[in-house]
């Protein structure tokens, strides 16, 4: 999980959203601007809690902080809305399961724990929170906060689903592109490039092999 800046409240969500009091009452054509304007500006197309890659269509905007805690204050408030897949990215075709993030996340909306939970727009060092396993691809708290980290992983699922395969597939992916340049140095100042770039799949896993290899 990564850090993610948001930018000041645009001011066609302030115009969108101004009269309104419920989010059903927050068109559906207008969300979709939304969601592209989050994608693009703020998380570089990567699901704000597992880095998939994601799309407008297999996405959906989160209320970080679940909006029903204080509906008047957190249902359009700029800063508690991001971007996340709809747990089922890594699915197959006929499997609709929501194995993983927002949506699974709002089926404990009752048990959500301020105080643990690691909130990816507010806590900046909130990578050093986790670490990866290599046999079996996993996500595992760090040394840094065992508790949050651990209900972040548990409240959100980060290994359900196909997300352990995917985080090996995309590492696959990553070292097979990095092969074909042959210059050694060359390489390595690609690698570097790439992982500054902070947008492929699965960012926080490659910059956490890489920073440990
Ligand atoms: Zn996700």
């Amino acid at each position: 999980m990564r850090y993610v800046q948001k930018v000041n409240t645009p001011q066609f969500f302030i115009d969108d959203t101004t009269e309104l009091t419920q989010w059903d009452e927050y068109y559906a054509n207008k969300k979709r601007n939304l969601k592209d304007y989050i994608l693009k500006e703020e998380q570089s197309y990567l699901c704000i809690y597992c880095e998939s890659k994601i799309s407008n269509i297999s996405s959906h905007l989160e209320h970080i902080k679940p909006k029903h805690l204080d509906i008047s204050n957190l249902t359009f408030n700029y800063h508690n809305i991001v971007v996340s897949c709809d747990g089922t990215c890594h699915n197959n075709d006929a499997d609709n399961t929501k194995y993983h993030c927002g949506h699974r996340k709002d089926r404990v909306d009752t048990a959500f724990e301020e105080t643990k939970f690691l909130n990816p727009v507010a806590v900046l060092k909130i990578r050093e929170y986790f670490k990866y396993n290599f046999d079996d691809f996993l996500i595992t708290p760090s040394e840094k906060g065992i508790e949050k980290a651990q209900y972040m992983i548990d409240t959100l699922y980060l290994n359900d689903g196909g997300l352990p395969k995917a985080r090996e597939k995309a590492l696959e992916i990553f070292i097979n592109k990095m092969k074909k340049i042959s210059d050694i140095k060359i390489r390595k100042e690609k690698m570097k490039q790439v992982l500054n770039n902070e947008n492929i799949a699965f960012i926080s896993f490659l910059k956490f092999k890489y920073s440990t290899a």
